[in-house]
């Protein structure tokens, strides 16, 4: 049988509730699923205001646009990640000012901050690569002493914690993805998370195409109209409705999620003590949601010889990210060809994992097996 690299999954209510949605007929944006959701996510992370998106690229879009974002203004980010973390600020005309990451979180270098900032410099925003957070007290202090908005792509890091706060909740604001792939899903989907106050109003406005219907359906106002920009950023309460049964049910996702990782680390624990590979690092201050398990090899070669060798086996890695700022678009965006080399380096060197909450331990028994035996016979 096959392993595939990443497989949905249903862990509770999600076609029944799906269902009550239909039958109750309100299946638009925010009906009472998105309500239950927000009050969820606000509760459960200590959020202030939590607004579901129909993506994470879609928050990221409305942080954009909250910023006010102008041409020729600069953000800060790693060029180690997706590409919805650039494109949504440099949808307004920003610049992209790529920042090297650390060899062992492979999140910002936040010693790197500092330097790429100049009195364009708008936004910071920190990727919690792999639900690890980054160095948020250092990030948050230099944003602060320069007058920057932090948005952090916490895409990869709901319900992990740093220094006891979760992700997403540290920065002026957060986004979350509910995408197939990560750890809480409804195929598509995210959220946008306010923790500066002054944004929350104008957030609701920009995510209902720049009109004040929130305010009219909490009766607020008695007419709602055309109040400054905005697009269509609501999901359908068939994916709210699925959402929420996955958030029934975090702990245990959670916690099957701590099993997956705990099994290929002590699996792989021989071939690192050898050398061979590395496997993650997860600092003290972070409470990781184990998004994913990657291994970085010696070389390029090395990574693509074992993906190669696994995907004859029916087994599906993957790797990423093709830098940012070594693609066509971060090119022309940034404008001028600085070196990244931890970005490089990791880039060719990284593979990831299968990791999904039906994964068995006897499929992860057959990764680990077929990553020893590509090492014992390549030596
Ligand atoms: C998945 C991901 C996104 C995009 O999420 P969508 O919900 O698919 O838009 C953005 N940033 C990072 C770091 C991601 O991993």
């Amino acid at each position: 049988m096959p392993i595939p690299f990443n497989k949905p999954f249903i862990v509770g209510k999600e076609l029944y509730y799906i269902a009550q949605a239909v039958l109750e007929g309100h299946i638009a944006g925010d009906g009472s699923f998105t309500r239950k959701c927000h009050a969820l996510l606000e509760k459960k992370f200590n959020a202030s205001k939590v607004l579901l998106t129909h993506s994470c690229t879609a928050a990221l879009e409305i942080a954009a646009l909250l910023c006010d974002i102008q041409p020729g203004d600069e953000v800060i980010l790693p060029s180690f990640t997706f590409v919805s973390t650039a494109n949504a600020f440099c949808l307004r005309g920003a610049k992209p000012v790529f920042v090297d990451i650390r060899p062992d979180t492979l999140n910002i270098n936040e010693k790197l901050i500092e330097e790429a900032i100049t009195d364009r410099t708008k936004v910071i925003v920190p990727v919690h690569y792999a639900g690890v957070g980054c160095e948020m007290e250092t990030i948050m202090e230099i944003a602060g002493r320069h007058g920057l908005f932090v948005v952090e792509d916490a895409a990869q890091g709901v319900s992990s914690q740093y220094k006891g706060k979760y992700l997403g909740t540290i920065g002026d604001l957060g986004t979350y993805s509910f995408h197939e792939t990560k750890n809480f899903i409804s195929g598509e989907g995210g959220a946008l998370v306010i923790n500066n106050e002054r944004f929350i109003e104008r957030a609701e406005i920009i995510r209902e195409k720049g009109t004040d219907r929130s305010k009219f359906f909490r009766g607020e106002v008695d007419k709602y109209t055309w109040v400054d920009l905005g697009s269509s950023y609501l999901p359908s309460e068939i994916v709210a409705a699925f959402l929420y049964a996955q958030l029934e049910h975090i702990d245990t996702i959670n916690q099957r999620r701590q099993e997956i990782f705990n099994y290929y680390q002590q699996g792989l624990q021989p071939l690192a003590g050898q050398g061979l590979l590395q496997i993650p690092h997860i600092p003290p201050a972070c409470n990781c949601n184990n998004h994913l398990f990657y291994i970085l090899l010696p070389d390029e070669q090395t990574r693509d010889g074992l993906m190669a060798h696994l995907k004859n086996k029916g087994i599906y890695a993957v790797f990423h990210y093709l830098p940012l700022h070594l693609s066509k678009m971060g090119k022309i965006l940034a404008n001028e060809s600085k070196r990244l080399p931890i970005t490089e380096s990791i880039s060719k060197r990284l593979l990831r994992l299968p990791c999904y909450y039906e994964l068995t331990a006897a499929e992860q028994e057959c990764v680990v097996k077929e990553i020893e035996y590509y090492f014992s016979y390549n030596e």
